[in-house]
């Protein structure tokens, strides 16, 4: 259950779909409106002096459209896209070697760019300012540095985690994104437009339920339409109606604020165990057995935008609407913090 409204994990089929799911233009993202038009500018200025398009960082919760920014930035440039993640380049050399195949004005996208190694970061500085990568060969006092030139490319960088990017890299990015959640209009607007690409037949107040209470994220949001589409198809119905997603997200264990089990954990631990007292995030994550980065990148954004746990200096605390909903009556009043 918990993997359901992580948008962290993905399975392969997942993948798949959420392929064939992207957007294929500027136009065809929901929202955004901000970003959309920044970035049309920089994409008509680029492709008017047949430059490559400046280097873009994207940052913010996961599930809410870095990747799908990337995608479609590719697409209007007209350029080809290469995927990687800060995890996976090891060695310096791992990073040169894609560097030294990139097409002219291609662009490169890094998934978790804040999870590159200091070594290979500073093989980008140089890249990313003058197009050239310094090759140290030798070692010690025979050590030379070799200068190659490299083709013009966009380096798109996203990240959950915007305080892990050193400030080095963070300087070499022309334009730095935050996507926010989104509000549940948005995902409304969302839900019917990847209903109409999946042939599926949907009202609209089932849409707008299904987008209040699916975490503010577009991957939730799709993820929650699959698992409505399939209770359709079992209750041998033609249209989704409210009924059915209400049905649905309930056989799901979403709530009405759209908290699933783990979310209502974190609140219960908060209020039961430690009376609203402050708790760290290492102790509130081993009394859930998550890990603490799950905790800090998934759920806790999504408890804080929705007003339900603050942070405080000392640790996390349910807030007074939080302790209303959620069994903490009794704390309304006791602050210590
Ligand atoms: P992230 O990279 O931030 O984890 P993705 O870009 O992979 O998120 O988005 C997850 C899914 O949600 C994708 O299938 C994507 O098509 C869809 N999506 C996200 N934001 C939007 C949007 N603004 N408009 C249309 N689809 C979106």
């Amino acid at each position: 259950m918990r993997d359901f409204t992580d948008p962290n994990t993905k399975n392969e089929s997942e993948e798949i779909l959420e392929r064939s799911l992207r957007p294929s233009s500027l136009s065809e993202i929901i929202g955004r409106e901000v970003e959309k038009k920044n970035i049309q500018i920089m994409i008509d200025s680029a492709k008017k002096r047949s430059k490559a398009l400046d280097h873009i960082l994207f940052h913010g919760p996961p599930g809410l459209g870095k990747t799908s920014f990337a995608y479609v930035i590719a697409k209007e440039m007209a350029v080809p896209i290469h995927i990687t993640n800060g995890s996976v380049l090891d060695k310096p050399g791992d990073l040169a070697a894609i560097l030294t195949s990139l097409e002219n004005n291609s662009v490169l996208f890094i998934d978790e760019i804040h999870r590159l190694k200091l070594n290979i970061e500073e093989i980008l500085y140089p890249a990313m300012e003058d197009s050239v990568l310094d090759i140290v060969i030798g070692k010690g006092p025979n050590a030379r540095t070799l200068r190659l030139e490299l083709p013009q490319f966009t380096i798109i960088g996203a990240t959950t985690k915007l305080s892990m990017v050193s400030g080095p890299l963070r300087d070499r990015f022309g334009m730095s994104f935050r996507l926010d959640f989104y509000s549940d209009e948005e995902l409304q607007q969302l839900v019917l437009q990847k209903s109409r690409m999946l042939n599926v037949n949907i009202e609209e107040p089932a849409a707008l339920e299904i987008a209040r209470r699916a975490r503010m994220t577009a991957r939730i949001a799709i993820r929650i339409l699959k698992r409505v589409r399939d209770m359709a198809v079992v209750d041998g119905r033609e249209v989704i109606d409210y009924e059915i997603a209400q049905k649905t997200l309930g056989l799901l264990d979403i709530d009405d604020n759209g908290l699933d089990m783990l979310d209502r954990n974190i609140l219960k631990i908060i209020i039961e165990h430690f009376n609203n007292r402050p708790v760290g995030l290492s102790t509130l994550a081993a009394s859930l057995s998550e890990e603490p980065d799950t905790i800090e990148t998934v759920y806790e954004p999504f408890l804080i935008k929705k007003g339900l746990i603050k942070r405080t200096p000392k640790g996390r605390v349910v807030t007074h609407i939080g302790l209303r909903e959620y069994g903490g009556e009794h704390l309304l009043g006791i602050e210590e913090y």
